[in-house]
């Protein structure tokens, strides 16, 4: 496996019992890098992630992670990674600072606690109460700070954002940012496509356990529908724009404004307006959540 790659599964396969949870998961992360694993609920992501700490065994495939197989060796892929599970398993009875200490212990006492002290502030998470008295959101952030606290190569991050409030949610992926600054590698599940959008360079869709895409957001978005709001001077008859290729008027007001929807690049309209008289244009990206749907589209029918 080339140095270069950081973690990698080759036809991936689990099934629980009659439940085919993954049918041949095909992903490749370079080091270095913010990777987004989208998904809705129950399309794999979490039974992916199992497999590369070696937690589940699967039933089919290969799967490397820094190099290693975590079959052979579980210890050392978990030593150089960093885990926030999607649900968070702590001793209610310990405080914050206990169940810290306790993941510090298992890596060996390692941990500079003035990080740790750090990334507590950062997260607003007081480092004093019982587990058991926590919020969710609090929980998560003990989560989050335990996969970050050893400065790991790899994080595996399963939906690190999930239970925070918007302010936390940016500072987790500020988290994010920065750990890929200091040369870590981000692989990170989520079904929240603004935060993937934001911070991921590459994402991969898995669709009842298939990967079905993988591609830059901004290419996912480009490929998309986008809208366009036009304001005119005076009212104008908008026909001949209906001629531009990929062009769709979705509403026309009082011929003072239309919206419409455009396929492809803004080229062709914008050069048509040339010969209106604009006073306001604006555009409408598409999220990554209506260019996921279409992949998904279907899927109620099949139940
Ligand atoms: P979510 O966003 O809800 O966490 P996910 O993409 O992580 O979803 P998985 O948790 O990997 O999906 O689940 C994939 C499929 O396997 C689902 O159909 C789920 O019900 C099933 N599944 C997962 N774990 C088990 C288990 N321990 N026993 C039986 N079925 C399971």
């Amino acid at each position: 496996m080339s140095e270069n790659i950081a973690l990698m599964t080759q036809g991936l396969t689990k099934s629980y019992g009659k439940v085919r949870a993954l049918r041949g998961v095909d992903l490749e992360v370079q080091r270095g890098e913010i990777f987004g694993f989208l998904g809705p609920n129950g399309a794999g992501k979490t039974t992916t992630i199992r497999c590369l700490l070696d937690l589940i065994r699967p039933d089919g495939g290969t799967v490397r992670v820094l190099g290693i197989d975590p079959q052979a060796d579980p210890v050392e892929v978990r030593r150089r990674t960093g885990y926030l599970p999607g649900e968070m398993q702590l001793d209610p009875n310990m405080t914050v600072e206990g169940a810290l200490r306790y993941f510090n212990a298992l890596r060996g006492n390692k941990v500079d606690w003035g990080f740790v002290r750090q990334l507590a502030a950062r997260l607003d998470l007081d480092l004093k109460p019982a587990i058991k008295n926590l919020s969710h959101g609090n929980k998560q952030k003990v989560g989050v700070v335990q996969a970050l606290m050893h400065h790991p190569e790899l994080l595996l991050l399963d939906e690190p954002t999930l239970g925070l409030d918007p302010l936390m949610q940016q500072e987790v992926l500020r988290l994010i940012i920065e750990a890929k600054a200091n040369g870590a590698t981000i692989f990170f599940s989520s079904h929240i496509m603004s935060e993937v959008e934001a911070v991921a360079e590459r994402v991969a869709i898995i669709r009842k356990g298939i990967v079905v895409e993988v591609a830059e957001p901004v290419s996912l978005i480009n490929r998309a529908l986008h809208r366009a709001r036009i304001r005119f001077k005076q009212p104008v008859d908008v026909s001949p724009l209906t001629n531009v290729p990929g062009v769709t008027v979705l509403s026309h007001d009082d011929g003072t404004s239309v919206l419409l929807q455009v396929e492809g690049e803004m080229d062709g309209l914008i050069k048509a307006l040339a010969a209106f008289p604009v006073s306001d244009f604006e555009t409408e990206r598409p999220s990554l959540e209506e260019i996921f749907l279409a992949y998904y589209e279907g899927d109620q029918k099949e139940g």
